[in-house]
Formats: C-alpha cells, sequence, structure tokens
C-alpha cells in the first residue's frame, strides 16, 4: 500500500508527518512518499524525509499513486476530482461545518478517516489529534497572552518595590484550558478557572488554579464527556459571576466549546467594557463563534485598552512540535488500521475505527459523525 502526505494549503505551516514519524509509519508496512516540500514550513526539507527512504512527488502524482492520503486539513474541494474512487483521505474535517465537503467525498466513493470524530477512550488516547492540538494551544495561550500584558506574570519583592501577581481567569477546562492553568501557574500567575462540568474541579485544584463554580449546571453523561447548552437561567447566573471574575483579571483565556455548536457566549461587550486597560483577551474559540462577543476570528483588536485576541490556530504558529505530535497520533492510528504487511484493513466491529470513519462506499458510518450531520 502506498500512503502519501500531503503539502498544506492556505497558510497552515504544519504537516501531517515529519521524516521521523514517517519513518515509523513505514515500519509497519506501506511505503510512504510525500509532496514535494510538504515539511519545508515545519522546518524539514525533502532530503530530511529522503534520508528515511521517503520520496517526494508532485502532488498530481500523490493523487495518482496513493491508496491512502494523509494531511492536516482536509484537501481542498477542487482536490476531491483528482481521487479515484475507493481511495481513502485521513485529515482533521470538522465534521459539522463541512457536510458539503463530506457529501462531495461521499458521492466520489472515498472513504474518509476524520481525526476530529475518534472516539475519545482510554484505548484511543495516544491517537487523540483535538488533544495534542489543544495541548499546543493552551500553552502557546499563554505565552502570547504574557507578551502581550503590560505587567509581570509572577510576583516579583524587589528593591524597586513589590510586584503584584497576574490574576488569569481561564473559561473551560478542557484540554486546552487545564494546559494554560498549568503553564500559567509556571509562570506565577494566580489562576481561576471556570467550566460547567464540576468532574473538572479536582484537576483544576491538583494544578494550582481556583474553580469557580455555578451551581446548577445542565450535565449530560450520555454526551461522552463533553459539555452540553445550558439553560436560560443557568446562563445569566454564569454571566454574572464571570463578569465580576473578568474584572478583577488581567488576562482571561476563553476556551469554552461545545462539539457541533457555536461556542457558549460567556463574556460580553458591557463585561470588557468593565475590564483594565491593558487586560488581554485570548479567545481559542474563535473559530466557532468565540466565547467573548467582540472577538473577531483572526484578529487582534483592542476596546478601550483591552486587547482581544480571536485566535484559534496557535498550532500552525509551532509547527515543528505540532506536526510532531500530529505524525505520531497518526501512527498510532494507523498502528490498528494496518494489518501484519502493511495494508489498510477497515474492521468494521473495532469502535475507533468505526467511529472514525465518517464516510466510506456511499455511507456515513461513524455515529458521531451522523449525529455532527443531523443524519438519523
Ligand atoms: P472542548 O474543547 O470540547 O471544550 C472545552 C471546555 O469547555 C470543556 O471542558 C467544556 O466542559 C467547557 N465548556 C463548554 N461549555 C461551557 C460553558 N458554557 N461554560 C464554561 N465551560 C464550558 O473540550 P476538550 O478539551 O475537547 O475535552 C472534552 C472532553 O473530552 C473532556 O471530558 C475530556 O476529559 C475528554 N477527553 C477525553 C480524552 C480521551 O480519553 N481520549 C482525551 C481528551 C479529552
Amino acid at each position: 500500500m502506498i500512503t502519501g502526505i500531503l503539502r498544506e494549503v492556505a497558510g497552515e505551516k504544519r504537516v501531517a508527518m515529519l521524516p521521523g514519524e514517517a519513518a515509523l509509519l513505514k515500519k509497519l508496512g506501506p511505503e510512504v512518499i510525500i509532496e514535494k516540500n510538504a515539511g519545508l514550513n515545519a522546518f524539514s526539507a525533502d532530503e530530511e524525509y529522503l534520508k528515511v527512504e521517503v520520496p517526494s512527488f508532485s502532488r498530481q502524482e500523490i493523487f495518482s499513486r496513493s491508496d491512502l492520503i494523509i494531511s492536516v486539513n482536509p484537501v481542498p474541494e477542487s482536490d476531491i476530482d483528482l481521487c479515484r474512487e475507493g481511495q481513502v483521505l485521513c485529515s482533521v474535517v470538522n465534521v459539522a461545518e463541512n457536510s458539503e465537503w463530506l457529501g462531495k467525498a461521499r458521492s466520489a466513493g472515498l472513504t474518509v478517516l476524520a481525526l476530529d470524530i475518534i472516539p475519545r477512550t482510554t484505548r484511543a488516547q495516544a491517537m487523540d489529534i483535538l488533544s495534542s492540538m489543544a495541548t499546543v494551544s493552551g500553552y502557546k495561550a499563554v505565552l502570547d497572552a504574557a507578551n502581550r500584558l503590560p505587567a509581570f506574570f509572577p510576583m516579583f519583592m524587589s528593591a524597586a518595590g513589590t510586584i503584584k501577581p497576574a490574576r488569569m481567569l481561564i473559561l473551560g477546562a478542557g484540554v486546552a484550558g487545564l494546559q494554560a492553568l498549568a503553564i500559567a501557574r509556571k509562570l506565577g500567575a494566580v489562576v481561576e478557572v471556570f467550566d460547567v462540568r464540576s468532574a473538572v474541579r479536582e484537576e483544576v485544584e491538583s494544578l494550582g488554579g481556583r474553580f469557580v463554580e455555578v451551581e446548577g449546571a445542565t450535565e449530560d453523561e450520555s454526551a461522552g464527556g463533553y459539555a452540553v447548552e445550558q439553560t436560560e437561567e443557568f446562563r445569566v447566573k454564569q454571566r454574572e459571576l464571570i463578569q465580576q471574575r473578568a474584572i478583577a483579571a488581567d488576562v482571561v483565556i476563553a476556551s469554552a466549546q461545545i462539539p457541533g455548536k457555536r461556542a457558549p457566549l460567556l463574556l460580553s461587550g458591557e463585561t470588557v467594557s468593565s475590564m483594565k486597560p491593558g487586560s488581554v483577551i485570548i479567545d481559542l474559540a474563535a473559530s466557532t463563534g468565540g466565547n467573548c462577543e467582540l472577538t473577531e476570528n483572526g484578529k487582534t483588536i483592542n476596546v478601550n485598552g483591552v486587547e482581544i485576541v480571536g485566535k484559534s490556530d496557535y498550532p500552525s504558529g509551532m509547527p515543528a512540535d505540532a506536526s510532531k505530535m500530529f505524525g505520531n497520533n497518526i501512527v498510532s492510528l494507523m498502528k490498528i488500521l494496518l494489518d501484519k504487511d502493511g495494508n489498510l484493513v477497515l474492521d468494521m466491529e473495532d469502535e475507533i475505527i468505526r467511529g472514525t470513519i465518517a464516510v466510506h462506499a456511499g455511507e456515513y458510518v461513524s455515529d458521531r459523525a451522523r449525529q455532527l450531520l443531523n443524519i438519523k
């Protein structure tokens, strides 16, 4: 079997596999080829791939030679025309937002492995690309905030006086929020964290954060550990408490998300106007609408001295390690997808494999994909 690694388009700096991980994939049996200059933005030239016997080809040749085509982002729709029936595409798809793209792939008879719907079970942890990328986002968000804040993060007691530590509020204690908490604590900030899932209180406290709880949250065990939408009464109480805590904060890292839905609106324009000039809001939920009412996706704006950074693509800004993590996750997934001769075997009885296949042979397969696309 031939596996092709594509060069990303549209400003994306990551590559799905660096030479080290491509070599690990080869050990599992398949031949591996890359598109010319695929790793250049992640600091790996074609010669580095060639050292591990991974040759480079034009984009067209990758499509014509490969059985399995791997990329970070879904290929542009026009590339689907380059594919042949039965070919397998593997990338993050963002299923809920890309129903048309998936429909086209399904009509073309392709198989799509959507990395964003890999079931989040213990066995699938090593393949969990959402977690790897959220780790990068949480880390980078804190460093970005520290750079922008006109004040120190840690407390200083010096001959020039005592400097108070920065106060941070984190909205959403998922993988990104918890990583942000860990890094902010290492830098010496005092951190408060808010989430609707009470189960994360212990994790927040063990990382040195203070958990802010609003009573009466709706939790749904059938949502697989994800948050669900909240009642209006809860949302009002939540907004009041968040307003209080945000006004006291120097930095807000907003990372609250509900899969397949618009991100919850937690910071109103009124709250922002009550925050201290010089404060920073990093809105990691920008691409799904933002947790802050004023966020503009992909832009940094300044409202009465408060900087609002609408950025969901930090992983692309740290392409070397983000690509390394991405590639390792892919290798782990391939360990369950390839047989001993390195051929792809789609075992529909395996809950991870079935859960990751968005479309196959003209059908929507994964229950999660069907749920996100509202298909009965
Ligand atoms: P996410 O990106 O979907 O959401 C981020 C956080 O926002 C979540 O903690 C969520 O509870 C919170 N949130 C949603 N609405 C909110 C609101 N109105 N107010 C405040 N907070 C709100 O989360 P994620 O990082 O993808 O993690 C989601 C779940 O998946 C977690 O339970 C996590 O433990 C679990 N998980 C499991 C695995 C695994 O076992 N393989 C790996 C990673 C994550």
